[in-house]
């Protein structure tokens, strides 16, 4: 594979170009392993304990608790889940970006100014007052599903009760607004019978004075599928203990949950201290003997808590071993006493399965939350997810994903730039962005975007017959792709000199250039239309010289009413190429999915480089090679002004 690229690109990137673009986790700092199985036997384990008519609703706030909403949401649908729940609208919107269609509850009150934006992403909002209701209907369709939250004693979001009925007097009474289901939360259902019976007492209360109940009633959070199994509702709430940790340790004897997420770290250094000694930050450890101790390079900044200070424990093979001294925004130090032989890449893992890593246990320590331990941490990790021991996909480092309509053209610049510095360091940020451009592309202008699907391009070079033309190579190209027909015809440029043409890369009718060796003349002998064809309608042709350049306009009367459906078009030309010339350049004028090109030729023109210019997902296109022939292919998108520079020489015969 000789692909040129210039010594800068190089020194990063020298692993062989691949299409997979997953990842190993031995590049990272610090990395995030998201067991997709673990969260599938704590799935089943909670769906066991409720009856068959229940259904269930996995909620994915905070990126899943910072497992990552995309992936758990999918997993969850796939088991069986059939609502989602999220904290805001974007959480939804961005599940929504990613195609997840199925209903999706947003848990917290939203802003009025959000409600656009949850019409237009088609997600359910919770209704906790009036204003928020009316102000739903006025925009809404009609019959647009919501939930109504009503407090019956947490003490958060929620209608209160005194209002509850009122409220739902209201919704029955708004035509736009469709009651699905009301719900309540529980303030302590992991650890307080009695004030969580005292919740179900009221809730229950009120679902009775209704006049009728709509389709779904819930109450229980996933403690409460253990704790309180007598909580009201037809449809529950699946959160924490799905990603495996307990809430309550009278759990651990009736449920048996395995945590989904791992924190892993490798050890950038390791050191001597001498006793008296001290390590880290305003010397609070001192060494009572000497010792060896690693640097971690994580810190509270990653999620790694401040408050696990002189307190973490984290595992380096078999071996538990203490965090010395302060933990800092980048760093850990940790005591290397209790183990053998640690080297620098030695793995670390910092929350785990073993029964000290585990997130309850490590936030214990600090007497904090599991929950919030769980949502901070890996902020600079990216994520690995695996299903029976198979990587399945990754999420990158730089995932704080969002959906925005703010596009311009600085930032879109901004973005490309950084992509065009990055993208020699790291397919992650080149797969950021090129997720991004997709994004800008597709869903933050109309959807009438037109580009090209399969596109087919083939050039070859033969020997000419014609004692005239020696200088020359006899050259077919063919051409084909998919796009959705605009007009009844279109039109084909061939020039003689770039500036000519370069005119007609701005012009939509044209769907073919061709730039002739200035020394041919501009007419039919030297660039010639041998077949312009769309699906089987053989196309009518005309030619003219317009500004110095062969204009060929292809049409057919049966076009008009191809006019907005995709069609397949299929072009082909003979022309002439200067043997002088050493290089040959493939252009892509628009936005591309999927692309082929063949280039065939004689065995004395030899390929020296393929130079790739493509804006795309992959900067390197799969490359075939025989004696006589070259193709790429790429099953991706690419941006415009992509292109491929075939550089060759003759051999001497
Ligand atoms: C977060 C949340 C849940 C999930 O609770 P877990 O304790 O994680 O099971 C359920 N319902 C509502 C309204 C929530 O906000």
């Amino acid at each position: 594979m000789n692909y040129n690229h210039d010594s800068r690109l190089t020194t990063h990137d020298s692993r062989p170009p691949t299409n997979d673009s997953r990842l190993t986790t031995h590049e990272f700092r610090s990395w995030v392993e998201i067991d997709l199985d673990a969260y599938q036997h704590n799935f089943k384990a909670l769906a066991d304990r409720i009856s068959p008519q229940t259904r269930i609703m996995q909620i994915v706030k905070a990126d899943a608790y910072g497992h990552g909403a995309l992936e758990i949401a999918r997993t969850a649908l796939d088991y069986g889940a059939a609502f989602l729940g999220v904290a805001n609208a974007d959480e939804g919107a961005l599940l929504r970006y990613y195609g997840i269609k199925e209903p999706i509850l947003i848990l917290s009150p939203s802003l009025l100014s959000e409600i656009p934006y949850i019409l237009e992403n088609s997600l359910m909002p919770t209704i906790s007052d009036h204003e928020f209701a009316s102000a739903l209907n006025e925009l809404a369709s009609k019959n647009y599903p919501v939930h109504l939250n009503i407090d019956t004693g947490m003490g958060r979001s929620g209608a209160e009760l005194s209002q509850a009925n009122e409220l739902y007097e209201l919704c029955k009474s708004l035509p736009n607004i469709n009651i699905q289901g009301i719900f309540t939360h529980f303030a302590a259902a992991e650890n307080d019978q009695e004030y969580s019976q005292f919740q179900i007492s009221l809730f229950q209360k009120f679902l009775d004075s209704l006049p009728e109940l709509p389709e779904y009633i819930h109450s229980a959070n996933s403690s409460a599928i253990i704790n309180l199994t007598d909580s009201p509702g037809n449809l529950v709430r699946f959160g924490a203990l799905t990603y495996g940790f307990y809430t309550d340790n009278s759990q651990r004897n009736v449920i048996d949950l395995q945590p989904v997420l791992k924190f892993k770290s490798r050890i950038s250094q390791i050191k001597t201290a001498r006793k008296g000694d001290y390590i880290g930050y305003n010397l609070t450890y001192k060494c009572k003997h000497d010792l060896n101790y690693a640097i971690i390079p994580v810190g509270y900044a990653d999620g790694y808590d401040y408050l696990l200070s002189n307190l973490g424990k984290v595992l380096h093979k078999k071996a538990i071993l203490p965090v010395i001294g302060k933990v800092s925004m980048d760093m850990i130090a940790i005591d290397l006493t209790a183990t053998l032989n640690a080297q620098a890449g030695d793995e670390i893992t910092l929350l785990g399965k073993s029964p000290n890593l585990r997130v309850e246990d490590v936030s214990a320590l600090y007497k904090g939350s599991p929950y919030e331990l769980l949502c901070q941490t890996g902020r600079r990790a990216p994520r690995f997810f695996y299903k029976e021991d198979e990587l399945i996909s990754t999420a990158p480092l730089l995932r704080r994903e969002f959906v925005s309509s703010d596009y311009n053209d600085a930032k879109l610049n901004r973005i490309i730039e950084a992509a065009m510095q990055q993208r020699m360091q790291g397919s992650q940020i080149a797969d950021f962005v090129y997720q991004d451009i997709l994004k800008n592309i597709f869903s933050d202008q109309d959807n009438n975007v037109h580009f090209r699907h399969d596109f087919q391009h083939s050039i070859d070079f033969s020997i000419a017959d014609d004692p005239a033309k020696q200088d020359y190579w006899l050259t077919r190209t063919s051409l084909s792709f998919r796009k959705i027909l605009s007009a009844d015809s279109f039109c084909i440029a061939c020039a003689n000199n770039e500036d000519n043409l370069n005119k007609y890369f701005l012009e939509p009718d044209v769907e073919y250039r061709w730039l002739l060796d200035e020394s041919l003349a501009l007419s039919p002998d030297s660039f010639q239309l041998i077949s312009a064809r769309i699906n089987d309608i053989e196309l009518y042709s005309s030619t003219r010289i317009v500004n110095n350049c062969l204009e060929i306009t292809c049409y057919h009367e049966k076009l008009e009413k191809l006019i907005d459906q995709e069609v397949t078009f299929e072009i082909k030309t003979l022309t002439w190429y200067p043997r002088s010339f050493h290089q040959l350049t493939v252009y892509i004028t628009g936005i591309t999915h999927k692309l082929d090109i063949e280039f065939t030729y004689p065995a004395s023109l030899q390929m020296e480089n393929i130079i790739p210019i493509l804006a795309g997902k992959n900067k390197f296109p799969q490359l075939m090679q025989t004696p006589t022939s070259t193709s790429l292919s790429s099953p991706h998108w690419l941006f415009p002004s992509s292109g491929i520079i075939f550089v060759y020489y003759l051999q001497p015969e």
